[in-house]
């Protein structure tokens, strides 16, 4: 199975180093060609207005929504969950729109802006330490979208299908569990793959 990963700018290392302790291949993604072959694909954290912009003048925004009609799964974390957003307030920003929700950039405030908490999850039975940097709220998460870890009353982690997004930074962690779940995500659409492939 191969990952790539965004690298544009934002913490892409952190992500390549977690997913290879889990023995996963990783290679880093900045044209629509490196897309290709991926099984997964992780949108960083960064700055998700700089990210629109390159995704857009390398033609890779085209190339991740072909990735995700043909099952390719994704995850955001931060900047990366505000481009897979439907709607993106505070202030209002276009995205890639691949999952259904409203998010608020810049939403938790000053004293947890940037702060490592822990919060419920339903990954695991112990809470999930968290680690918020000036990352959007969640407001909204639509309909078949699944709620797997909240903070203050939010969904800080939620899933459709094969696309997860997470307000926080699981890749700035020891705990491995939120990459292992999007791990069985990217293996779940392979192996869906591979049988169309047979049929
Ligand atoms: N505040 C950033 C944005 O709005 C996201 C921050 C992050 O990714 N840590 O794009």
């Amino acid at each position: 199975m191969k990952i790539g990963i965004l690298a544009v700018q934002g913490d892409f290392e952190a992500h390549a180093a977690m997913l290879e302790r889990l023995g996963a291949e990783t290679a880093e993604v900045r044209t629509p060609a490196q897309l290709e072959g991926c099984d997964g694909l992780i949108l960083p954290g960064g700055e998700s207005t700089t990210q629109l912009q390159f995704l857009r003048e390398e033609g890779l925004a085209d190339a991740i929504e072909k990735f995700a009609k043909q099952g390719g799964a994704i995850f955001g974390t931060c900047a990366g969950a505000i481009l897979l957003a439907t709607e993106v307030q505070n202030p209002k920003q276009d995205s890639l729109k691949l999952l259904d929700m409203t998010v608020l950039r810049n939403a938790y405030g000053r004293q947890i802006a940037s702060d490592v908490v822990s919060g419920p999850t339903k990954l695991k039975s112990e809470p999930l330490e968290m680690v918020f940097i000036r990352g959007p709220i969640i407001e909204r998460a639509g309909p078949g979208v699944r709620v797997l870890a909240e903070y203050a009353g939010k969904p800080a982690l939620v899933q459709r299908d094969q696309i997860m997004a997470a307000t926080f930074h699981p890749e700035l962690t020891d705990d491995t569990t939120v990459h292992e779940h999007f791990l069985s995500l990217v293996a779940a659409g392979a192996s869906q793959a591979a049988g169309s492939a047979k049929s």
